[in-house]
């Protein structure tokens, strides 16, 4: 989804993605983070821009990461709806694909735009899965005998059909974010009209012209991105939600129209050979979850049953669940946090590493959604532990920025002193989430 919005040093029309955390403006130099005070509003504009008076429905728009913990797997996927935000008889019930195609703007309150106010609260369940108990039927080969003659039997293929039950026992949506788009509606020889295609609604839809409508604005602050503590420009993506000054070596959250400082350490390489060239940020969380003694590395490796020596030095070995601070295909979020918490490395030290470290676009808060998912990815004993998910609760006693380093090949980053790697493109492919 693309924005338009005018510089608001300079005016210049600047295309952002929907993404972006950063205003960065090619004109003028600018550079600002952008911040709602509660979700983002977006406004369609309708095809045609001479429209005396536009009425403009709200719908919300809810995308993310998605994960389910199965009778038989974890799935993954993203989701990306919108769900009208309005009691509206004959009014589309979703926006479809516009959202993606068309070019949208921040929602202002100008002359002639009616913006009605969303009535319907968003709520999670309605992205949810409705059946958490499915039933399929599952066909498995097997062969029988049949009598051919007398005495005279055969072998034939035969197939068995039997009813497999699936329960869904956790859903969780991870780096999930929440806004508000408007989309454009006019009146015309009393019927409405679609303010995009031009369609003729139902009657039924005019109701909708009589709620109530929205009369104060909502605006979009900018944050200054200069360092709180020295004064330097930050280095940041244009999607970070925190950011590094290089010149006093500190990292920096940006939250509710400031920055606010992060603790964050550097993992350093112990392969003399292996030159970091990227530096992955991940959060390193100790995890509070109801029922599970996780004091020691040892307490997870008895948790789990993952097949690891309970060495002696291991019950005092603090234990860390590691979420990626970066978005990512989910496959991958999965795959790369159980590395990393399989692993569990320390040396860590408090510099500021000199190759390049990848944007921290994943919050804190949005990362621990996918705690209990991560759990149950980890350990062996699923069919025991599954079934006590939707009763457990999963929170963080501390958590801080670690970044971990990679080399680099055409196609993969590699951690050498974990040996795993992943490719370039699931880092890409996060980006639009
Ligand atoms: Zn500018
Ligand atoms: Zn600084």
């Amino acid at each position: 989804m693309h924005i338009e919005h005018e510089c608001p040093q300079c005016g210049a029309p600047v295309t952002l993605d929907e993404t972006d955390t950063l205003f960065s403006c090619s004109f003028c130099k600018t550079r600002l983070f952008m911040q709602a005070p509660d979700y983002f509003r977006y406004r369609i504009p309708p095809r045609d821009p001479f429209l005396e008076t536009v009425f403009y429905v709200p719908y919300w728009r809810f995308k993310g990461m998605h994960f389910l913990c199965k009778t038989s797997a974890i799935e993954n996927g993203l989701v990306d709806k919108t769900f009208i935000a309005i009691e509206a008889p004959g009014l589309p019930p979703s926006l479809g694909i516009r959202p993606q195609t068309l070019k949208l703007t921040f929602a202002k309150l100008v002359d002639g735009a009616h913006y009605i106010r969303p009535a319907i609260a968003f709520d999670r369940s309605l992205a949810e899965v409705q059946n958490k108990v499915e039933y399929q039927l599952a066909r498995t080969r097997t062969s029988r005998i049949v009598r051919i003659s007398e005495d005279n039997y055969d072998l034939v293929p035969d197939v068995s059909l039997e009813i497999k039950e699936e329960h869904t026992y956790h859903e969780a949506f991870v780096s999930d974010t929440l806004s508000l788009i408007y989309a454009p509606f006019y009146l015309r020889d009393d019927t409405v009209h679609d303010g995009v295609t031009g369609d003729v609604l139902p009657a039924a839809a005019a109701t909708v012209l009589n709620t109530e409508m929205i009369e104060s604005g909502w605006t979009v602050s900018f944050v200054p991105t200069l360092c709180p503590n020295c004064g330097w420009d930050t280095i940041s993506g244009k999607d970070s939600c925190t950011v590094f000054c290089r010149n006093c070596c500190s990292a920096w959250q940006v939250t509710e129209g400031k920055l606010s400082p992060v603790v964050f350490a550097t993992m350093r390489s112990v392969i003399p050979h292996g030159v970091p060239s990227l530096y992955l940020p991940f959060w390193r969380v100790s995890p509070d979850i109801t029922g599970i003694k996780l004091d020691s590395y040892a307490d997870f490796i008895r948790f789990t049953n993952i097949p690891r020596a309970l060495k002696p030095a291991l019950e005092t070995k603090p234990f860390y669940l590691w979420l990626p601070a970066f978005k990512t295909a989910p496959p991958a979020f999965l795959r790369i946090a159980r590395q990393l918490t399989v692993n569990n490395p320390e040396a860590t030290d408090t510099v500021m590493p000199l190759a390049t470290v990848a944007p921290v676009n994943l919050p804190l808060k949005d990362a621990c959604e996918g705690v209990k998912t991560l759990m149950g990815d980890l350990t062996l004993r699923k069919k025991i532990f599954f079934p006590t998910l939707p009763d457990i609760t999963a929170g963080i006693r501390d958590a801080s920025l670690v970044l971990v380093p990679f080399a680099e090949n055409n196609q993969e980053l590699v951690q050498l002193d974990m040996n795993f790697s992943l490719f370039k493109n699931t880092l890409r492919l996060g980006q639009g989430i």
